[in-house]
């Protein structure tokens, strides 16, 4: 028998990462979104475009009892997105209402594991205003402060089907990640994350030119390369721990270094211009004590061998839409 996988989200960044990788393991897939993924044709055996937002719509795409399902929709984006207020109130609607929907109907149609993805944005602030010292173990998310409405709906969200598991005896699993990156993903538009936005500005600056970054740049984060977040994704899937965990790289750096890293591999030299823009957090890197102790694995790769895939890919998009670029 062939298995078979739902990807909610399948149009997006993740969501079209995923599709790829279990149709390669040999899964049937049925992908769900607002929109085909944006960079590149979907593999997907069956691509619904449909609004999660709407029970009928999930009630049409959860018709049988998939092996697997990822819920990975979400109204989000970079801190450009996220941080400036304009969209608290679509963001916590929006997603809200897709993971209450999906919950529901997974559980009514007795599925049992509904992969959730979460995000480090639901950590406390209060423990991520030293760039040194952040806290992200899995176990300080209480007294909970998020610094973002998007951070508040994922806690929900998280809690939402973590309740499913203990009132339906449902075995969702809860994974919180931070900061994923890789080609094609959003690059420019306003949704774009750091890495991708910083890939983009190396990419079109002159060799000697400036680019110009949020805040003082001493700001930290980590980043993971996406093929390690499905790794994570689907061993969480497949096994006995339900989270949440965490599934990001704890290779910290501060976003100047990020800058540095992604110059070195341009093979150029770039002024830092600092200037006032949303930054998030002062801190932020992902804990891995707990998904190596659950599941005896943890992510390994480089962030610069991730930067030199996703810059390879950026700096093609960027000469196909600026053909005067440098
Ligand atoms: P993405 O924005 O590329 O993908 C999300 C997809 O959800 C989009 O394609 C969007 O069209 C779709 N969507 C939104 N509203 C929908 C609706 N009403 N109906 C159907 N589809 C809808 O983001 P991504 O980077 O692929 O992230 C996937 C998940 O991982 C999200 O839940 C996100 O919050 C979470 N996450 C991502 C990161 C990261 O660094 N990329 C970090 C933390 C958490």
């Amino acid at each position: 028998m062939v298995k078979t996988a739902l990807v909610c989200g399948a149009g997006g960044f993740i969501g079209s990462h995923l599709v790829r990788r279990l149709r390669r393991e040999g899964f049937w897939v049925r992908g769900v979104d607002l929109k085909f993924p944006e960079y590149g044709d979907t593999e997907a055996d069956d691509f619904v475009v449909g609004d999660l937002r709407r029970q009928e719509v999930c009630e049409r795409i959860i018709d049988r009892r998939f092996d697997e399902v990822y819920q990975l929709a979400a109204d989000m984006g970079g801190a450009g997105y996220i941080f400036t207020g304009e969209h608290d109130a679509d963001i916590m609607h929006n997603s809200a209402t897709i993971n209450l929907n999906i919950a529901d109907l997974a559980h009514k149609r007795n599925i049992k594991r509904v992969f959730y993805s979460s995000s480090a944005c639901m950590y406390p602030a209060y423990n991520q205003e030293d760039p040194d010292n952040p806290n992200c173990a899995e176990s300080s998310a209480y007294p909970a402060a998020p610094d973002s409405e998007y951070g508040w709906e994922k806690l929900f969200s998280e809690r939402l089907f973590l309740a499913y598991n203990r009132n339906f005896g449902m075995e969702n699993r809860v994974a919180r990640f931070h900061n994923i990156f890789g080609p094609m993903g959003t690059w420019d538009g306003g949704k774009e994350k750091a890495p991708a936005a910083i890939c983009r500005k190396v990419a079109l600056a002159p060799d000697n030119g400036e680019i110009e970054i949020w805040g003082d740049g001493l700001q930290t984060r980590s980043f993971l390369y996406i093929d390690e977040c499905l790794e994570g994704v689907v061993r969480l899937t497949r096994s006995e721990f339900e989270g949440p965990v965490n599934i990001g790289s704890d290779e910290m750096v501060t976003i100047n270094q990020l800058v540095d890293i992604v110059a070195a591999i341009a093979g150029k030299t770039l002024h830092k211009n600092h200037i006032p823009g949303p930054q998030g957090v002062r801190g932020r890197n992902s804990d891995n004590r707990l998904i190596e102790e659950k599941l005896g694995w943890r992510p390994s790769q480089t962030l610069t061998s991730g930067l030199e895939q996703t810059y390879e890919w950026i700096e093609r998009q960027v000469r196909s839409n600026h053909p005067k670029a440098a």
